[in-house]
């Protein structure tokens, strides 16, 4: 069986819904945003309005990601609940039906790992590593493309996934064409596409990442 390939964008930075939504709709193909409730329409940010249709008239899902992006591993118990249960309220206020989390810089504190996996069925953190069955749908791993990346490393990882009979690829997005800005996780349009054609020229399934965890 061929892995399952799932592509996420977290933050919701205005480009997602401007350049890679439109392009992931060129192949059919749907995501998954991570977002901050709290930072939706900010500046550089995507709205509710852009979050909305996004899930409702094209199927991507929603997944929390805090109120504004806090590091867990700094808060106490208490305030690390609140900022996971208000993003997860303000997203369920909308008329979204958020199931997956992903973990601010990979990093969360082991007593509020109870907390979170009461609220939400799968958790993605922040390094990539061979995810083959059965999955550990609270321990999610992810390739985050990097400022200056061509398409040949994700390319490499989806074969070498393939290869090794993996069930499960994740392969995650921030910013688009803001290569020249400085930022360091950027991915162009053109490297996108490339990406996404060679996806679609290998016929792998392309979910959002609820969904890709629960097909068997
Ligand atoms: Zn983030």
């Amino acid at each position: 069986m061929q892995p399952i390939i799932v592509f996420t964008f977290d933050d919701q930075h205005a480009s997602v819904y401007d350049v890679a939504f439109p392009i992931m709709q060129e192949y059919g193909y749907r995501g998954t945003n991570f977002v901050n409730s709290n930072a939706l329409g900010q500046t550089g940010r995507f709205g509710w309005d852009e979050l909305i249709e996004m899930e409702l008239t094209y199927g991507w899902e929603t997944g929390g990601h805090t109120l504004n992006h806090e590091a867990l591993n700094q808060l106490d118990y208490e305030q690390a609940v609140y900022v996971i249960q208000q993003d997860y309220n303000n997203l369920e206020e909308h008329g979204l039906n958020p199931r997956s989390f992903a973990l601010p810089k990979g990093q969360c504190p082991s007593q509020v790992y109870p907390f979170l996996r009461s609220l939400y069925k799968n958790i993605r953190g922040s390094s990539d590593f061979a995810m083959h069955e059965p999955l550990n749908r609270h321990a999610l791993g992810y390739l985050a493309f990097q400022t200056g990346w061509t398409a040949q490393p994700v390319k490499q990882r989806i074969l070498r996934g393939i290869a090794n009979g993996e069930r499960l690829i994740i392969i995650g997005f921030h910013r688009f064409n803001a290569e020249s800005e400085g930022y360091m996780d950027s991915c162009s349009d053109d490297v996108f596409r490339d990406i996404l054609r060679f996806v679609y020229d290998h016929e792998l399934k392309v979910l959002p990442l609820a969904e890709a965890v629960s097909e068997d």
